[in-house]
């Protein structure tokens, strides 16, 4: 008998979950078929058990600081990592998978036709169908490697306890994270890598950052060295390597190969729905459907990127294109991911090698570093750094962070990068005290003041006042516009200038530490203007000052209390706010001024106008009132 769906998923790994759960979402009669239990490798073998092992060997590495002795039963950490699996797969069972209207064959499946499948014995036909296979451990062909026990993510986990001493091939992500997980457990790690360093698809400074403390934790790692011959010796594999032109041998109890991952794409005839492909992946256009119509492909099958959401992410695309009347594209521009060492290193786009390389010197590249962040710092051994790759506006092209907690950083550039937030706003996002994410606001902020300075009557200004314009051609807007932006950009750099308003012990606050502010209470020469009389009752006075104040555009009353008035005047050409404050001193019969400007820069002389102004105006009030 043959069944018929609205859509077929065959591979129920984290690509194909999101097929599932996205169609079954659609109200669409969606089956999923694996040929073992729901959650692939994500679950079963990749993210969350290498996720949990490093969990646990970084606690057992931060206890050993203070308990160096600590032995780790390595058959107990097996036990729990196999908890932790246990957990997640309950929240994708096909129990699960049944309450959301998900139909799950636990069978190998195989074209028949262009829209037909075998699966256990039983013919599916769908109008649809999404191919979410997955891929397998690479093994290359090294001579007498086939002959050895060796290891990959899907037998790792799966030990009764891990060997003593251990040699991964392969330093990518995984190679790495294990390395560092597995020593830290006790166990004595050699990494071989080909590449002349560690983590070749990331930022090389902070990769070598990494590859730095791994050594200091006492892992031996050979790079440039790539593995010719191995062979088994009693207990311990023997492994030639050439480096250097010479040969070596590196020999241990266990032996992982991780070099990378190879697309499932035989065994399931292709050929006879009319899907392409080659040994490296199923081709897709930038739908995500393949060379056959109404058969997509999605998640490491297809890669360029095989990790876990990217997978959702092309899940969702391909779902979407089968089941609606619509065309998403795939785009790979907001890729993202992190490398779980500790501490983490992640990437979001570009690094700054590709961005030049794809935008040459016009890129501008923000690099902070994890000593001057105060939440690092509250940590004994904290290494790390930011760099953030902007367009010559200001707007992400990428970001490489290697310290703690990176990977939850830079979800934050991802955040931005994709909503197409300049950088820059950021300066005005209030974090939390101490956290790591600070440290994008700082960046916010320096990428504030440089967009400031790079807009045209800024630069224009700038270059007059070095002398390469001549001032006469530049005109009277430009200059206090760009005198402005100069003193926002101060402003937001040293982030000190808020003005301290009010009246503090009978007197105004202190003289902000802006240049630009007068006041009849300061004691700085040339910045001191007389306060004025009262000339008659306080009362009279306060009315007067409020209609002086009235009188204006631009100027907003903000409060009026018993001995003190504040107002805001707002400049008409950039909106820049000033702040203006009256105290009435009845011991002295006078009204204290001050006028200050939030910018930090000097404003030509803003404020004393001002003073001028207004005191005349207020004179003229109070003549008037007292003839009237
Ligand atoms: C050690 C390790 C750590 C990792 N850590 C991370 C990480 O931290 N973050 C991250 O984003 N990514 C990580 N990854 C990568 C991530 O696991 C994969 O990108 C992701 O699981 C791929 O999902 P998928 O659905 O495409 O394939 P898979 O999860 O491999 O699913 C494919 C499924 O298809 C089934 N199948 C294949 N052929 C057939 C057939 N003919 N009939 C029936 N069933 C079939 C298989 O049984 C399998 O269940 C890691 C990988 C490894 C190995």
């Amino acid at each position: 008998m043959t069944k018929k769906y609205d859509i077929a998923i065959i591979g129920a790994g984290a690509a194909g979950l999101t097929a599932a759960f996205t169609a079954a979402g659609f109200s669409k009669k969606t089956v999923l078929i694996d040929k073992n239990l729901p959650g692939g490798e994500c679950t079963w073998s990749g993210c969350i058990p290498s996720k949990s092992l490093i969990n646990i060997a970084k606690e057992v590495h931060h206890a050993k600081k203070y308990s160096p002795e600590l032995n780790i039963d390595t058959s107990e950490v097996l036990r729990d990592i196999q908890n932790v699996i246990q957990k997640v797969y309950a929240g994708e069972s096909p129990e699960v998978l049944q309450q959301a209207g998900i139909d799950f064959i636990n069978a190998y499946a195989t074209f028949t036709g262009p829209n037909t499948i075998e699966v256990g014995g039983e013919t599916i036909e769908a109008k649809k169908i999404i191919l979410s296979t997955g891929s397998t451990p690479l093994v290359p062909p090294i001579d007498g490697l086939s002959d050895v026990d060796y290891l990959t993510n899907e037998t790792i986990f799966k030990l009764e306890s891990f060997p003593k001493t251990m040699t991964i091939l392969g330093a990518g992500p995984i190679g790495v994270e294990l390395s560092q997980a597995l020593n830290r457990l006790g166990i004595q790690v050699t990494l071989v890598e080909k590449a002349d360093r560690i983590l070749s698809n990331d930022d090389e400074e902070l990769a070598l950052m990494i590859q730095e403390r791994l050594k200091q934790e006492g892992v031996t790692i050979h790079t440039g060295a790539t593995a010719v011959k191995a062979a088994q010796q009693g207990k311990q594999i023997k492994l030639t390597v050439e480096k250097d032109d010479q040969e070596m041998t590196v020999s241990n109890e266990g032996l992982l190969v991780a070099l990378g991952r190879q697309a499932n794409v035989s065994g399931y005839n292709l050929e006879t729905a009319g899907v392409e492909y080659d040994k490296k992946r199923i081709q897709v256009d930038e739908h995500m459907e393949t060379t056959a119509k109404g058969i997509y492909a999605i998640g490491d099958v297809v890669g360029p990127y095989q990790l876990s959401h990217m997978a959702n992410a092309q899940g969702i695309t391909a779902t979407q294109n089968a089941i609606l009347p619509i065309n998403r594209k795939m785009k790979y521009d907001h890729v993202t991911w992190c490398t779980y060492t500790d501490p983490e290193l992640g990437q979001s786009g570009l690094t700054e090698a590709q961005a030049r390389e794809k935008h040459g010197d016009s890129i501008r590249v923000y690099e902070h570093d994890y000593a001057d962040i105060d939440r690092a710092n509250t940590k004994k051994d904290s290494i790390g750094k930011v760099k953030i790759v902007l367009d010559k506006k200001g707007y992400i092209l990428g970001a490489s962070i290697l310290g703690d907690r990176a990977g939850e950083i830079i979800s934050q550039i991802q955040t931005l990068k994709t909503l197409g937030i300049n950088m820059g706003k950021l300066s005005s996002v209030i974090h939390p005290y101490p956290t790591y994410s600070e440290v994008l606001v700082k960046i916010g902020k320096k990428v504030y003041v440089d967009n400031l300075l790079n807009q045209p009557v800024v630069k224009t200004f700038n270059k007059a006042k070095a002398g390469e314009l001549p001032v006469g051609k530049i005109g009277l807007y430009g200059a206090a516009a760009a005198a402005a932006g100069v003193g926002i950009a101060n402003m937001a750099v040293q982030n000190n200038s808020k003005p301290q308003l009010g009246v503090k012990n009978g007197r105004l606050k202190e003289m902000p530490s802006t240049p630009n502010a007068v006041s009849s209470q300061t004691t700085v020469k040339g910045k001191f203007v007389p306060a004025w009389p009262y000339n008659g009752s306080k009362e009279q006075a306060k009315k007067n000052v409020l209609g002086m104040l009235k009188s204006y555009e631009g100027v907003r009353i903000v409060q009026v209390s018993h001995n003190y008035i504040y107002a805001v005047e707002t400049s008409k050409l950039m909106r820049f706010k000033d702040d203006i404050e009256f105290y009435f001193n009845d011991a002295a019969q006078q009204i204290e001024f001050r006028s200050a400007s939030r910018v930090g820069y000097s404003d030509q002389g803003v404020n004393r106008k001002r003073y001028e102004e207004m005191r005349k105006r207020y004179s003229s009030i109070s003549t008037h009132t007292r003839n009237s």
